[in-house]
């Protein structure tokens, strides 16, 4: 491998490589698990956090409810419980080796934001105050819907991102906010760095690392009706695989049951947690018919699935794609002081006064269950079983640990994003002890993505990049939505293939290097290419339903052929698979109700 040399590539092809930065470690993201990495890892070294976006407007933000941890503020509760419930609630496919490591340090992170000054709400008595949410009980299953959800308003994550973004600047980490992660820098088994994009200067930096987190959050933008930023398109899984590493569990993809009726934003599961009612055209709570027993708290897969079929039998409002949420019986007072910004939300998106009116809601693509594999201490694993990549991490959204197996549960993600992103700094920092020197940079290292902003900007067919997009999200709402059958998902991989042809004949407008959202638009499609076709061959592969997979052709769980992880990769224009058993320690399979 011969030494990478800046001045020998500086200019040529017309794309200007700006720098080399180097630092120990460079995180790429700066949601939840991006900083809390850095919080950790910053102790010690020397750390940079890259994001394509402000670091506080990045999506964990935008988080409402609650972050799940057994703290028992206000009523009895244990580690164990909520180890069932996230097992269960994960329909068996969580593993449950981490699933443990999770439940049981939940209460240790949440302590831990409280001393860093997150402004969380409190009891009567000053400790954090914690509400129900979704498939969250009491006694193992037993008892009803418990207290677990720690929550500051409906704007949790707003209060843990502000609060971490406080203890980096402190910290003094460098942050190059408005840089677009690239490539990932990827030989013989060794990480060592990464290209990025000055989203406002223009140009091409190059980042040398001992080590790289990837903390790049979710996708949920390939969807048509989405809670996502505009930001989430899976950049990180996609740098992955283009490194030559497997995806996990990507058929796995949560809707969230309760989103603004046509924007699909969100409306926090808080709003059922604090007592709110769905309903259908004939007024009826119609959860009683697919969950008698937790009604609207039932996990997120069985509710959005049950909104689903209300609507197809014809019983959504008028007839309509929509039912509603209705909170009135909550009263003004409660509904402003615990739920101002779903308020607020229903008023300037669809001029709803939630104190008078109920709100129309549908499901919203939500959330990402699969991802980039990664073992307890967020190493990316090569082979997607045991063999990690020197020098490279993945923690949060974008990362399958699998805490959330076939379905995530409300307030596991922020305590998934935050207490993993927190392991993954602290094993960086153990790694860092025993690695002095960078890994060598090849001489190659920037040219991948060179050429791909080139051809960008040097487009001149005839597609346009936006009409694609929405193609590619209508498609896949149609066809890989919460029902899916295998004609529906052939018939969307053919689709899908005849759009990426498309997209290799794009236009551009603007070709300049500075403030270019066209060029930025066209590589994040690029990279939303790259992972759907492993949702739908995943999901067309899995032959059975669980979790939020469900199958209308196999309508069963079926635990002695699926009982198992997807593993795949993108080899040329292949989709290869394999498959790892899942981790079972305290919980055999059961059926799952609710
Ligand atoms: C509306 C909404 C409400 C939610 N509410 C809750 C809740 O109450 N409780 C809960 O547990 N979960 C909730 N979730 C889920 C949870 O918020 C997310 O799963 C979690 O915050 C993800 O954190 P993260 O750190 O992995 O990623 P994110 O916070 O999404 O951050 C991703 C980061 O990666 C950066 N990035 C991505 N690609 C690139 C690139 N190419 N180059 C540079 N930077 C890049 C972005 O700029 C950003 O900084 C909610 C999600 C949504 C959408």
């Amino acid at each position: 491998m011969t030494n990478f040399d800046p001045e020998s590539i500086h200019d040529v092809k017309g794309v200007p490589v700006h720098s080399v930065h180097r630092h120990d470690v460079v995180i790429v993201g700066a949601g939840l698990a991006g900083m809390r990495a850095a919080v950790e890892a910053s102790a010690e070294f020397d750390v940079a956090v890259l994001s394509k976006v402000f670091p506080t407007r990045s999506h964990s933000g935008g988080a409402q409810g609650g972050i799940a941890a057994s703290l028992a503020n206000e009523e009895e509760d244990h580690w164990e419980w909520h180890m069932f419930d996230t097992v269960k609630g994960s329909d068996y496919l969580g593993d449950q080796d981490a699933i443990e490591i999770m439940v049981k340090e939940a209460p240790v992170v949440v302590r831990e934001f409280e001393h860093m000054g997150c402004p969380f709400s409190r009891t009567r008595e000053g400790r954090i105050a914690q509400r129900k949410f979704g498939g969250h009980t009491k006694d193992f299953g037993k008892g009803g819907p418990i207290l677990r959800a720690c929550y500051a308003a409906d704007r949790t994550g707003h209060a843990l991102l502000h609060t971490l973004y406080e203890v980096c600047v402190h910290n003094r980490v460098r942050f190059y906010p408005e840089f677009f992660a690239l490539s990932l820098i990827v030989r013989d088994g060794v990480c060592r760095g990464l290209v990025a994009w000055d989203v406002i200067g223009g140009g091409v930096h190059v980042f040398h690392a001992k080590a790289v987190l990837f903390g790049t959050g979710g996708y949920g933008q390939v969807y048509r009706i989405t809670s996502n930023a505009l930001a989430n398109s899976g950049d990180g899984l996609s740098l992955s695989l283009r490194a030559g590493l497997p995806l996990e569990d990507m058929e796995f993809v949560q809707f969230h049951p309760t989103g603004l009726y046509q924007s699909g934003i969100l409306v926090s599961e808080a709003a059922r947690g604090e007592g709110g009612y769905l309903t259908n055209d004939k007024g009826e709570r119609f959860m009683e018919r697919y969950a008698p027993q937790k009604m609207e708290l039932a996990p997120r897969d069985l509710v959005s699935r049950s909104i689903q079929t209300e609507i197809n039998e014809g019983r959504g409002i008028g007839g309509g794609p929509y039912v509603h949420c209705d909170l009135r019986h909550l009263g003004a007072d409660k509904i402003m002081k615990l739920l101002p910004q779903i308020h607020e939300l229903a008023w300037k998106f669809l001029h709803v006064d939630c104190i008078k009116e109920p709100i129309p809601i549908q499901p919203t693509a939500h959330y990402s269950m699969g991802g980039i594999p990664v073992d307890i201490d967020c190493r990316v694993l090569i082979d997607g079983k045991s063999k990690p990549v020197a020098g490279f991490y993945a923690a949060g959204e974008c990362a399958c640990v699998s805490v959330h197996g076939g379905n995530r549960l409300g307030t596991n993600s922020l305590l998934e994003a935050s207490l993993f992103g927190r392991r993954a700094g602290k094993a960086i920092v153990r790694f860092l002890r025993e690695t002095r020197d960078f890994p060598e940079l090849p001489s190659d290292a920037a040219d991948a993505a060179i050429a791909e902003v080139e051809r960008v900007l040097s487009a001149g067919g005839s597609e346009s990049v936006g009409a694609i997009r929405t193609e590619l999200k209508d498609k896949m709402s149609a066809g890989c939505g919460i029902f899916r059958d295998g004609g529906k998902l052939e018939k969307l991989a053919g689709e899908l293939r005849g759009l990426e042809k498309r997209f290799r004949n794009i236009k551009i407008d603007d070709r300049s290097e500075k403030f270019n959202y066209d060029l930025l638009e066209a590589i994040e499609l690029g990279h939303m290419f790259d992972f759907v076709e492993l949702i739908v061959a995943g999901a067309l592969k899995r032959q059975e339903s669980r979790g939020a997979h469900s199958r209308t052709d196999f309508p069963d769980r079926d635990d002695e052929k699926w009982l198992r992880h997807t593993l795949a990769w993108k080899r040329g224009e292949k989709v290869e698979f394999d498959y790892k058993p899942v981790t079972i320690t305290r919980f055999q399979p059961k059926t799952r109700t609710y």
